[in-house]
């Protein structure tokens, strides 16, 4: 068999693709990258998208193809003999699901409730000094999560669970491991103004054991409320960037896109990107959001705030 893969988003590694890839291998099928030059001529065509928003009409799909991701569907799911593949390419999940049902994650429609899908020993090469773990929300399974953290602390790995860990549920144990073992700065979300009150108390936890400076996901544009309007969802934003700020976390504000038809719609469109596109470029940047306050500074007088005033302006969000 001649197989063709493809993933959408070449910039990240795409898991299921590089299963697909493996397993094909294995039964001695000749297997390449996608070249649109050869279409005619594979026996099939492997598809994948983690995103709805990559452009995907230029592909001319047939049924020799078959799609998958989030970006095509969150349903879909990767037959068990694929799935069980072990990559040990040092990037990959121990965990999979999340018990929670925020309104604008995939996670719990793609992936179900929290559950173990394996451990360090699956996705490490046994070389690597480093480790990077998707893990969807593993703190909703703290004897997975201790298991895994001593399995890191074990082989002197660094970890960046660059999905997130869940605020809500560090406790003095937990914060204890994580501050043990190597890691990358650890991330945690923000989702929402009426968390203010439970990071304080949680990132004070954190400082006592010296994780001094985390970083906080920020979601923006998603319409998570009937009646919010824009001018909130940006006041919003703004709360609770400031509030990092105040506490001297990092942040990364993530610009909300939707996904599929059960989910919020997001603010930002063709109208209003211009509007976002300040706002992470001050957030994200620690340089800027720890000297600088948004529209008294970034959007007045810096280089990458000030061609946006004017849509400020046109918002009535200043003056
Ligand atoms: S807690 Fe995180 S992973 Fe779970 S549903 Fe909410 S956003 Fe998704």
């Amino acid at each position: 068999m001649y197989i063709a893969v493809l993933n959408l988003e070449p910039q990240y590694i795409n898991n299921a693709i590089e299963k697909i890839r493996r397993y094909h291998q294995g039964r001695g099928d000749i297997v390449e990258d996608y070249v649109p030059l050869f279409t005619a001529q594979y026996d099939k065509v492997y598809c994948s998208s983690i995103f709805s928003y990559t452009p995907k009409e230029h592909l001319f799909i047939d049924e020799r193809w078959e799609c998958g991701g989030t970006g095509f569907d969150v349903e879909k799911k990767l037959s068990p003999c694929i799935e069980t593949i072990k990559l040990n390419m040092n990037l990959g999940w121990t965990q999979r699901g999340c018990n929670n049902n925020c309104k604008f994650c995939v996670v719990p429609k793609k992936e179900g409730k929290a559950h173990p899908v394996g451990d360090i020993y699956d996705i490490w090469d046994g070389k690597s000094k480093t480790i990077t773990l998707y893990d969807n929300n593993i703190l909703q399974l703290p004897e997975h999560f201790y298991k895994i953290s001593e399995q890191i602390y074990k082989e002197d790995l660094e970890v960046d669970w660059n999905q997130g860990l869940d605020i809500r549920l560090v406790d003095d144990d937990i914060a204890k491991t994580l501050s043990k073992i190597p890691h990358a700065a650890y991330h945690f979300a923000f989702d929402h103004p009426n968390m203010a009150e439970i990071i304080t108390e949680k990132v004070e936890i954190l400082k006592k054991y010296g994780i001094n400076r985390s970083m906080f996901y920020v979601l923006v544009g998603c319409k998570d409320s009937s009646d919010k309007t824009l001018e909130e969802d940006i006041e919003g934003a703004l709360f609770r960037l400031n509030h990092l700020k105040k506490l001297k976390m990092n942040a990364y504000v993530m610009r909300y896109q939707k996904c599929y038809v059960d989910q919020p719609e997001s603010f930002i469109g063709d109208k209003t990107r211009k509007i976002y596109i300040p706002l992470a470029n001050w957030g994200s940047v620690p340089a800027a959001l720890h000297s600088m306050e948004f529209y008294k500074d970034y959007l007045a007088t810096h280089e990458r705030g000030m061609p946006y005033w004017k849509n400020y302006k046109q918002l009535g969000l200043v003056s």
